[in-house]
């Protein structure tokens, strides 16, 4: 007779210093000892563990990490009843979009906004409501896709709208437009985020694009809110200078700006349709405006982010006050790191937007540099920190390190560091 088999639960139980909630540990046992390996109980479960949402030190510099959940969120929001749709002035059911839309109209310079999932929602509802079976102009060296395959003459087929192609890859001009102006239900200008075309080009602007005729909706994606940032203390940073915002692109004649809640807006997922009061009705009334609309959690914390920017609280917003910190002040931390530790890694180094924005732009940044690719056993403490290497080196930029975390990375570097080698013996 062989050797009975361990009893499943006597195993899950063995794992409970794990914290994986029992039915979870249960199966981990059940794999283990699936794969004849219950001996490697320990590793089953730590690997489990690590495939669960946990908090990260974002040391990589990239602001806006995609595998990090792109912005950091500005709020923690209580676990409570809100007036989502509940009008309190009358007790009758309001709008969930009311309130977020009626601030973030107020933010835009625009007559009303509406917010659903994420930016791809919005232009696939724009394109859905303003156009159906319709022509929509799009310049040939805006054809963008983004991540996730998100490419626009897909989007625009799954819409129902007509894809009208003008212009050619390097360059488009106003005639380009006019020339198929009857044609149109609409001109879609596509912001190329993620990339840029260099060389021999021509573009039309959104003010010469509102000369044309159809209504001018400009994507804008990366959703920076305002050119002169007056929710800084200081001047906007030079990186943003080529990068459109949502006010001016709608005072320069756009009927409808589109753009995403988490990229330099800094706040929850989302996609925000702002501009004339009469198409963004037309998209709220849409049968995809309730497919695509956000919960009480986004709607909650894109208000909360978006009361910031009207109190110009810059600072409580974690992607401008991580894009305002200096190499002055980021290289004092360093220093403090390295007087701890008795090292001499403090160095500079440079941080990126990231989140497909800003392709070309680096930022001036400082941190710690260390001779060796220690990432993994960084990325492997039970809260990881997520760093960055090059050449073998392991680069630790504090931009995206909240000041408070200063003390954790110390000791998680004090405990990663290879020992230097003794001259004693
Ligand atoms: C990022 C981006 C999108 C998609 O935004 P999500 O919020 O990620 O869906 C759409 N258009 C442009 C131009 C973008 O930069």
């Amino acid at each position: 007779m062989g050797k009975r088999p361990p009893s499943v639960d006597r195993l899950a139980r063995s794992l409970a210093a794990h914290g994986l909630p029992h039915p979870l540990a249960v199966s981990v046992a059940r794999q283990a000892i699936a794969d004849d390996d219950a001996d490697r109980l320990e590793d089953y479960a730590r690997r489990r563990r690590r495939q669960m949402i946990t908090e990260v030190v974002n040391a990589t510099g990239v602001m806006l990490h995609t595998n990090l959940g792109r912005a950091p969120l500005p709020v923690s929001l209580p676990s409570r009843y809100t007036n989502l749709e509940l009008d309190l002035e009358t007790g009758s059911r309001g709008s969930r979009q009311r309130a977020v839309g009626d601030v973030m109209a107020e933010a835009c310079g625009a007559e009303a906004a509406m917010v659903v999932n994420n930016c791809a929602g919005a232009v696939l509802l724009t394109l859905a409501a303003l156009a159906p079976n319709r022509g929509v102009a799009v310049g040939r060296g805006e054809m963008v896709e983004i991540g996730g395959g998100f490419r626009i003459p897909d989007v625009m087929n799954q819409s129902g709208a007509r894809l009208v192609e003008v212009g050619t890859t390097n360059r488009s001009r106003l005639s380009d437009y006019s020339d198929v102006a009857d044609d149109l239900a609409m001109i879609l200008k596509v912001h190329r985020s993620n990339y840029r075309i260099v060389g021999f080009t021509e573009d039309v602007t959104v003010a010469e694009l509102a000369t044309v005729g159809p209504p001018v909706v400009a994507d804008i994606g990366s959703g920076l809110l305002d050119s002169t940032c007056p929710w800084l203390s200081g001047p906007p940073p030079s990186w943003l200078a080529e990068e459109p915002a949502a006010r001016q692109t709608l005072k320069d004649g756009a009927d409808l700006v589109l753009f995403s809640g988490d990229k330099l807006y800094g706040g929850p997922q989302a996609g925000i349709i702002a501009g004339r009061a009469d198409l963004v009705a037309t998209c709220g009334r849409h049968p995809l405006a309730r497919a695509l609309r956000p919960g009480s959690l986004v709607m909650h914390a894109l208000h909360e982010t978006t009361l910031a920017y009207l109190d110009r609280r810059g600072g409580d917003i974690p992607f401008w006050a991580m894009a305002s910190r200096t190499p002055v002040e980021l290289q004092a931390r360093a220093d403090a790191i390295d007087a701890t530790l008795g090292t001499a890694l403090s160095a500079s180094c440079q941080s990126v937007p990231g989140g497909g924005t800003l392709p070309t732009v680096t930022i001036p940044s400082h941190g710690l540099r260390i001779t060796s690719d220690v990432s993994d056993a960084l990325r492997n403490l039970d809260r990881p920190i997520i760093a960055r290497v090059e050449d073998r080196h392991t680069i630790i930029d504090l931009r995206t390190v909240d000041p408070t975390d200063d003390d954790y990375l110390s000791q998680a570097l004090a405990a990663v560091l290879p020992a230097e080698p003794d001259p004693h013996r």
